[in-house]
């Protein structure tokens, strides 16, 4: 798997130089406290933790008397960490259980990256020599499916699709689950739709899924995909979605077009909900599971 910091440091997601520019001035006044502030906001860490950032490190700067800005980027980085929070476990629950395998339900709205993530994760597994089965729960739109399957024979994993346009996500994802059970495999995927507009429409079908699901086996793990560059926009989604399902991971795309990786701690904050996978670009090697201290160094290079 890609190093996160390796990777996010060639993508010039960095905060770093802004700040470091900040940090490197004489004096270490107000002015630079409100730039510093700013230059955090603009990464869509979110206010609350901004300022609780910042006054952490006024008072550091403060009692420890440091004005040396290596020093205070030293701060940063531990004040950082802090709020990305290392203690967090961000592990998948992906192991298959006695008598069955373990289900992974993704969801999000369309666009975010939710088949191509899929297909990634398909192929992490397969690389842990686990046996993977996905299923096209995404029947509103026909070419989803398709792109699923693509995906699937990419990585060398089948794909249970319907072949009639519009068919019960539900009984698709049924199916998938019924033949991982069948065939003994270690984990099923699931792809759902998502179409946000229409709100109680998203609800119950995704209800539904999840309830199909476990007449069979239970779901292990629902990962909800969002898109970094969508900023406050992807943590509303998040909101409504955790309305219907136990949302148990977040997966955080594109983060490879955005400087606003700040936003890890804002949803983090507001879901109580680990991010635990990244997105990194478009190709099949492009998912990077989150750790914590090569996202903060990442973030300050
Ligand atoms: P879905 O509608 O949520 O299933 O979204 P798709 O998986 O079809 O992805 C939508 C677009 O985003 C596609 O062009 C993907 O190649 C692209 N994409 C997905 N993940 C990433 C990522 O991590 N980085 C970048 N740069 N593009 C991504």
């Amino acid at each position: 798997l890609a190093r996160l910091r390796a990777r996010l440091v060639k993508s010039n997601n960095a905060l770093g130089k802004g700040l470091l520019a900040l940090l490197a001035s004489d004096k270490i006044d107000d002015d630079v406290w409100d730039e510093i502030e700013e230059t955090l906001l603009l990464a869509d860490l979110g206010t609350e933790p901004t300022l609780e950032l910042v006054d952490a490190l006024k008072e550091r700067v403060k009692v420890e008397g440091s004005r040396n800005p290596e020093q205070v980027k030293a701060m940063l980085r531990e004040e950082l960490i802090k709020l990305v929070d290392p203690s967090i476990d961000r592990s998948l629950a992906v192991m298959r259980h006695a008598d069955r395998p373990a289900v992974v339900l993704v969801v999000g709205v369309n666009g975010v990256g939710k088949t191509t993530t899929v297909g990634k994760l398909a192929r992490v597994l397969v690389a842990e020599d686990k046996d993977v089965i996905l299923g096209a729960a995404d029947t509103f739109r026909a070419a989803a499916a398709e792109q699923l399957a693509t995906w699937g024979s990419r990585v060398g994993v089948p794909t249970v699709k319907s072949d009639v346009d519009g068919a019960d996500p539900a009984s698709v994802a049924f199916e998938a689950v019924k033949a991982g059970i069948e065939q003994e495999v270690d984990v099923v995927m699931v792809d759902t739709a998502g179409r946000l507009q229409n709100k109680v429409g998203l609800m119950d079908e995704l209800g539904k899924v999840k309830r199909v699901i476990e007449k069979q086996a239970t779901v292990d793990e629902v990962l909800l995909v969002l898109d970094a560059t969508t900023g406050q926009n992807g943590l509303n989604q998040a909101k409504v979605f955790a309305e219907v399902v136990n949302i148990t991971g977040i997966v955080l795309t594109k983060l490879d077009g955005t400087a606003k990786g700040g936003i890890v701690v804002a949803i983090q904050r507001s879901l109580g909900v680990p991010v635990k996978l990244v997105g990194l670009g478009e190709g099949a090697d492009d998912l990077a599971p989150f750790e914590t201290e090569d996202f903060v160094d990442a973030l300050l290079n």
